[in-house]
């Protein structure tokens, strides 16, 4: 089944075509302040297989801590935010707690750990970075695959 989601007035509606290249649980300080919450759910996949059924989600540039922007899609009638690109449109990051019926996804790494919130405890079995970390680590061999061939257009 592949996964769908939405915004929360229903303009926005996605499927994930693909299963995800790696699902992240980031940790650091701009997630928290984007999402108003301990910690974002980003589902990783290509630009192609992240099908836009309905509305066109609104890019907006929002600036990080590291002097870079990250531009984040929004509805333009709700403003919620559904995916977001970091440095380039090859690759998205699909918001998990957009997905229909919330973030039924369990994260394959949890990320920038060191800004985590301590009552938020960590399965010991999923690998934690205290910030970010080196692909092949962590990635299933056919996702690396896949990364590969999706910025190859963009090198
Ligand atoms: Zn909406
Ligand atoms: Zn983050």
């Amino acid at each position: 089944m592949p996964l769908e989601g939405g915004c929360s007035c229903g303009e926005v509606r996605y499927r994930l075509a693909s299963e995800p290249l790696i699902t992240h649980c980031c940790h650091c300080l701009n997630c928290q302040q984007q999402t108003g919450s301990a910690f974002v759910i980003n589902l990783l996949i290509e630009a192609s297989r992240l099908e836009l059924l309905a509305v066109e989600p609104r890019p907006v540039d929002v600036p990080r801590d590291e002097g870079k922007t990250q531009r984040i899609y929004r509805c333009p009638t709700c403003g919620v935010a559904v995916f977001s690109e970091y440095g380039g449109p090859a690759i998205k990051f699909v918001r998990g707690g957009t997905l229909d019926g919330g973030a039924q996804v369990e994260p394959d790494v949890h990320i920038y750990t060191r800004s985590k919130i301590p009552w938020v405890a960590l399965p010991e079995s999923v690998p934690a970075f205290e910030a970010f970390y080196e692909l092949p680590a962590v990635w299933p061999p056919e996702s690396l695959d896949r990364l590969e061939a999706a910025m190859a257009p963009h090198r």
